[in-house]
């Protein structure tokens, strides 16, 4: 879980942005905590007839660029620090993309894996109705996140169209196809990572087609990583890792027999033909792309002096930390940063709500131009402000996501 450092870390970004772009220090106090925070409690009948109430939280970061998005976690250590810290990502992340929304994020404390579906469905109708008078299609959007589906989702937008009294299809993203979803969903965030991956390599002269690559966390993000980026450009997978250790061959590994191993065995780890690796070692190891995809915190100052890799495109939330962003940087590492690298999810769901708003359908291949577009112009937007300002992507993501939002701000008439 994000905890309080990570919010104030990103305060401290958030200060350097400010600073560089001379902004009206008004900026700062607003964007340095959220505008609304709600503690809800959702009684639930359990199967044994008891009422067990559950504790949950939504927070709407901020709303000057369009009404905030944001996921929900269904977590045991679900904290109200960990859901602004996100919440606030999310408004960046939004922002920095240039979609018209503005950040949230919400959670249930509460262990999934010991409810049954009936209570699983009892808690996420409880916890649409605690919020429903905070959300909605013009106000603020929920999704999937950590141990949420497209099945709660789904449970969700029932229960807040009952609300309403009609089918409010763009009040909740994530939904199965079937109730509006959106094509392209899956791998978006994958696929917006590649796009930004292929405007880095362009810019750094780096031929993807020969590059090696390692990716550590092989769920949804990394696994469509590893297939994407093969069937994109070639080069060689040569390091995938899950929660168990990570597998290694320098020749390259085939994602799609990978997962099936995975799937037979649970891991990655002793997938044939490769060399088992840990998931430190795979950090370090000899490849020219780092791409991690699993959990926060896991390039350290420890082990940011022996990174190889020339390209990090950070698709996990977080995954390096102040002091190991301070080594690469030394190190001339370019690193794509993670709300820029990851904002392709949100992108496409964007398109889910645009979507749901007019009933339209969008084909696929739609989904894929519109992302291209976004990704693209969000890289080089970065990239400028990297090199007008002569700071690290990072710092020129946070400038241009925070000059987004100040300026919308300005115009009315916050400040
Ligand atoms: P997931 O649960 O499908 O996969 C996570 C993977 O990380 C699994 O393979 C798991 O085994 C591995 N993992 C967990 N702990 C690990 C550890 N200590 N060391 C190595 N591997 C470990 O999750 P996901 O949807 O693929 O998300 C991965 C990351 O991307 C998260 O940080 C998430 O917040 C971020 N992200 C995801 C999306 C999205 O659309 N899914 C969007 C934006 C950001």
């Amino acid at each position: 879980m994000v905890e309080t450092d990570s919010f104030k870390m990103i305060q401290s970004y958030v200060e350097k942005a400010v600073k560089i772009l001379k902004l009206n220090g008004k900026v700062l106090s607003i964007l340095s905590k959220p505008m609304l925070e709600k503690h809800v409690s959702i009684p639930v009948r359990m199967d044994d007839g008891k009422t067990k109430v559950f504790k949950g939280f939504r927070v709407q970061y901020n709303n000057a660029h369009g009404p905030t998005k944001g996921g929900i976690r269904f977590h045991p250590n679900e904290t109200i620090d960990s859901m602004r810290a996100l919440a606030a990502w999310m408004t960046w992340k939004c922002a920095v993309v240039d979609i018209p929304f503005g950040g949230s994020k919400g959670g249930v404390i509460c262990n999934p894996k010991k409810l049954s579906k009936g209570e699983l469905e009892r808690l996420s109708r409880g916890y649409i109705r605690a919020i429903a008078g905070f959300i909605g299609p013009k106000i603020d959007i929920p999704a999937p996140d950590v141990y949420t589906n497209q099945q709660i989702m789904a449970w969700m937008y029932d229960e807040y169209s009952k609300i309403v009294g009609y089918n409010e299809p763009a009040a909740i993203t994530g939904k199965p196809i079937d109730l509006g979803g959106s094509l392209g969903r899956e791998d978006a965030t994958a696929r917006g990572g590649l796009i930004v991956l292929e405007e880095a390599a362009k810019h750094l002269d780096i031929n993807l087609g020969n590059a090696s690559v390692a990716i550590h966390g092989f769920g949804n993000v990394g696994y469509n990583t590893a297939v994407l980026f093969r069937r994109l450009f070639g080069g060689n997978i040569c390091a995938v890792s899950d929660s168990k250790g990570g597998i290694f061959n320098k020749k390259g590994l085939d994602p799609e027999a990978v997962l099936r191993h995975k799937q037979r065995t649970s891991s990655v780890v002793g997938f044939p033909g490769a060399k088992k690796i840990s998931n430190e070692a795979l950090l370090t190891s000899d490849v020219d792309v780092l791409i991690p995809a699993a959990i926060e915190n896991v390039v350290t100052r420890k082990n940011a002096k022996n990174i190889k890799a020339s390209i990090i495109t950070e698709l996990a939330n977080g995954p390096t930390t102040p002091e190991a962003d301070k080594v690469l940087h030394k190190k001339d590492v370019f690193i794509i940063p993670d709300f820029l690298s990851n904002a392709g999810g949100v992108t496409v769901s964007y398109f889910e709500w645009i979507q749901g708003l007019t009933r339209e359908r969008w084909t696929e291949e739609k989904v894929h131009i519109e992302l291209q577009k976004r990704m693209k112009d969000a890289f080089n937007d970065v990239l400028k402000a990297s090199l007008k300002y002569k700071v690290d992507m990072r710092t020129a993501a946070y400038i241009v996501a925070i000059g987004h939002i100040a300026e919308v701000m300005k115009l009315r008439g916050w400040y």
